[in-house]
């Protein structure tokens, strides 16, 4: 009985389209974040699970992973002389109350376009040890400009705001105060100059392909100076959030509690495989194929506009595209319902859209297999 009410239930919701199995992708995964992990990493990780998952992090088989995690990221990104890799645990969100701990000395500038920029300014509005920040908005689907103001001594910068598919170009804005920038989606997949940058910070569950969990940070010379500054003043800091007890760390290629082990390994993984193929300019050119493949598509459609009108500002990592006239809830619940997952748009954000991840590890023909599964369920509905 209750069989059949499923059955019907869903069939009112969803209606039911078969992909033909030719159309389909590869692998069904475009989620912007968890993102698709790629099947190699996954196969290696259990091939090496028996001599590392369930070991120490405190000797050398997974500080080995954390060393190579290290060096594979500071070349991913070219980082100049001087500039250090940090990690630890709590993922983005965990590093912007290090930051708030850590990185502001008194008041900060930030660029709030979109979910996660908002979330981080709200943050450090509410901290009390914290002057109220200069908080700069645009409309969803644009990015402001930061503005040079000798009243703050940092600016949050975010290189993809993935709740809206939009991406920045990274430019420091005055030669004072630090420039911190949430990489989190952006990280491996865009290009930047890193000396543009004091904090670039990320979390390895987008275009590094590995789980969630883990906070990465890039910090410049000028930042662990800032870092070295506040712990030694009179500030609280939680010891989970305070980042001179990371840097140590990480100068030992550990991390001050236990890490995600497998994390850690799906990131160094995905970080090698990037690097061996070209680095980051392979990387970068993999997604632009990917977002040209989605974008030209979606502009040939009566049906679909890419989100974000402004080209520059349109993001090669996540792609947010706009329906008009057919219900992108219901293509996306057929898609699902044939293994094609996770294109729903961010919620809050309130739109007929699709959002799709155009990371690294989603290669460009499975993009253009999407857009075609998109064609199927259309004509069908
Ligand atoms: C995913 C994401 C976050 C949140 O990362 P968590 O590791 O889940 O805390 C923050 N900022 C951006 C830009 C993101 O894409």
């Amino acid at each position: 009985m209750s069989i059949v009410w499923g059955l019907v239930s869903s069939a009112t919701q969803t209606p039911v389209i078969t992909i033909p199995p030719d159309l389909l992708p590869e692998d069904g995964r475009f989620g912007s974040g968890p993102s698709r992990v790629r099947t190699e990493a996954v196969a290696a990780l259990a091939e090496a699970a028996d001599d590392f998952l369930g070991t120490s992090h405190r000797k050398a088989t997974v500080k080995d992973m954390v060393r190579r995690l290290r060096s594979g990221i500071a070349e991913l990104f070219c980082l100049p002389d001087g500039y250090e890799v940090v990690l630890g645990n709590g993922g983005t969100t965990g590093f912007w109350d290090a930051a708030i701990f850590n990185l502001i000395e008194a008041r900060s500038q930030h660029l709030s376009f979109g979910a996660f920029s908002s979330k981080f300014a709200t943050g450090v509005a509410a901290a009390p040890h914290l002057q109220d920040p200069v908080i700069i908005s645009s409309e969803f689907g644009t990015h402001p400009e930061a503005v040079a103001d000798p009243t703050v001594d940092a600016y949050a910068l975010t290189h993809n705001e993935t709740s809206t598919g939009v991406s920045m170009e990274l430019r420091r804005p005055s030669t004072d105060g630090l420039v911190l920038v949430d990489a989190t989606s952006g990280a491996g997949g865009l290009r930047f100059d890193p000396a543009e940058t004091d904090v670039y910070y990320l979390a390895p569950q987008k275009c590094l392909a590995a789980d969630g969990g883990l906070w990465l940070a890039c910090c410049s010379p000028a930042a662990v100076e800032r870092i070295e500054q506040i712990a030694a003043g009179d500030r609280w800091i939680p010891p989970f959030l305070n980042l001179s007890i990371a840097l140590k760390s990480s100068r030992k290629d550990e991390t001050y509690n236990t890490p995600a082990l497998a994390t850690a390994f799906l990131a160094v993984h995905q970080v090698e495989w990037i690097n061996h193929n070209g680095g980051l300019e392979w990387a970068a050119s993999r997604c632009d194929q990917s977002a040209d493949i989605i974008y030209t598509w979606a502009e040939g459609r009566s049906f679909t506009t890419p989100f974000v009108t402004d080209p520059a500002m349109r993001s090669h990592v996540v792609a947010t595209i706009d329906f008009d006239g057919v219900s992108a809830d219901e293509v996306a619940g057929v898609l699902r319902a044939n293994g094609v997952v996770d294109v729903e748009s961010y919620r809050a954000l309130g739109r007929n859209q699709l959002r799709v991840a155009l990371f690294p590890a989603i290669p460009p023909s499975d993009i253009a297999a999407l857009c075609a599964c998109i064609d199927h369920v259309v004509e069908h509905l």
